[in-house]
């Protein structure tokens, strides 16, 4: 195969040379990290682009993710989706919490609101879905089962940077939501990630939380955790802001063109367009169904042969690692969908920097494997 590889996602890097005054700065102010001018501008910054109220920066989603648990509090039994990254039932065993497994809807992937109330017990305290894909959950509802059982939800919104529903960011729902600025993700840092959260107080706990404790020079107010964002990750997503919309305008495109050639194709299905919603085309999802003459795995391979790395989000199950398996609610049974998907799934390439050109090879490559 003479053609270079295509990999799932390429991170997006704007020209080198425009991040040269920022570092710049970063030599002039001598402020390296811990609340710097950069942080604070970006924080400013996001909260204008996203559409939300108020923002803390974090090192990276996964501490993000913990620490919004350690802000609200959670304890005991937390439900969530085994269709997910792993950080997100992590960030609940670093809390001492244990997760509860509840099957997800196979039309976006997400928690099955429907089946929620079937695993809230005395010891529930909150719900922690995931928009996956940036498809959004079912928020209405779920928000709805939380106030009847007294409940916190936590969105991991890893995945839904920039999604909007009716107009409005979907961040603004739940007590909490949490973004991932992982280098693989719709908008980068290298490494970062942010809390939205509804009022000042919470941000101002959340802000003392990230930096050890400290409320003040001399009062800890809590065993926290260093999750502070440098000066560096920082100036760099406030440069990478000023081409996002360029960037999701053209992952919108790849996405519309992906729908075009795969449409009627047999053996592959694709999941529905969320109604009045402006998704972020942040993953390129594919179900193979068994309608097609070779199951995923053989697809996938096949594909990787030619040279198409495409990756199985989200498999394996996050209840079925071995730290999760043994739980009640992570048996057979009680997943079907999810386990379905699972074993159906590919996600495409899908990044600003893919031409047209190389979507059609994708495209002509898949076609191949499924003969
Ligand atoms: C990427 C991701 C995370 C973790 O974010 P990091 O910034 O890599 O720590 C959490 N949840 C989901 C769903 C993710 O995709």
């Amino acid at each position: 195969m003479a053609s270079k590889p295509i990999f799932v996602t390429q991170p997006f890097l704007p020209p080198l040379d425009e991040f040269t005054p920022y570092l710049q700065q970063i030599w002039e102010n001598k402020v390296l990290t811990n609340n710097g001018p950069f942080h604070n501008q970006l924080e400013q910054a996001l909260c204008d682009y996203l559409g939300v109220e108020h923002l803390a920066l974090f090192t990276n989603g996964t501490l993000a993710l913990v620490t919004a648990l350690q802000a609200l509090r959670i304890r005991d039994e937390v439900i969530t989706t085994p269709y997910s990254f792993v950080a997100t039932a992590h960030s609940l065993l670093w809390n001492n919490i244990k997760p509860v497994f509840v099957d997800i809807d196979p039309r976006t992937c997400n928690l099955d609101p429907a089946r929620i109330e079937d695993a809230i017990t005395p010891k529930t305290t909150a719900i922690v879905p995931v928009h996956c894909y940036g498809n959004p959950c079912d928020v209405d509802r779920i928000q709805q089962i939380a106030d009847i059982y007294g409940l916190k939800v936590i969105y991991d919104a890893a995945h839904a940077f920039g999604v909007r529903q009716k107009g409005l960011s979907v961040l603004r729902h739940g007590d909490l939501s949490v973004l991932s600025f992982h280098a693989t993700k719709t908008f980068n840092t290298f490494e970062g990630g942010a809390i939205v959260c509804p009022d000042a107080k919470t941000k101002e706990r959340i802000d003392f939380l990230k930096n050890f404790g400290f409320s003040n020079e001399v009062t800890v107010m809590a065993p926290g955790i260093n999750g502070k964002m440098s000066e560096i990750n920082a100036a760099f997503g406030l440069l990478q802001l000023k081409y996002i919309d360029g960037a999701l305008q053209r992952r919108k495109e790849i996405e519309a063109l992906y729908r075009k050639a795969l449409s009627g194709l047999r053996g592959v299905a694709l999941l529905p367009k969320p109604e009045q919603t402006e998704t972020n085309s942040s993953y390129m999802p594919i179900l193979i169904t068994d309608d097609a003459a070779h199951d995923r795995d053989a697809i996938y391979y096949a594909m990787k042969k030619a040279g198409i790395h495409g990756r199985r989000y989200f498999y394996p199950l996050i209840s079925d690692m071995p730290m999760y398996r043994r739980l009640t609610s992570a048996k057979r049974e009680n997943l079907p969908v999810a386990r379905k998907v699972s074993q159906q799934v590919i996600c495409l390439p899908i990044y600003p920097g893919l031409e047209d050109s190389q979507v059609l090879r994708i495209v002509d490559t898949l076609v191949d494997a499924l003969k």
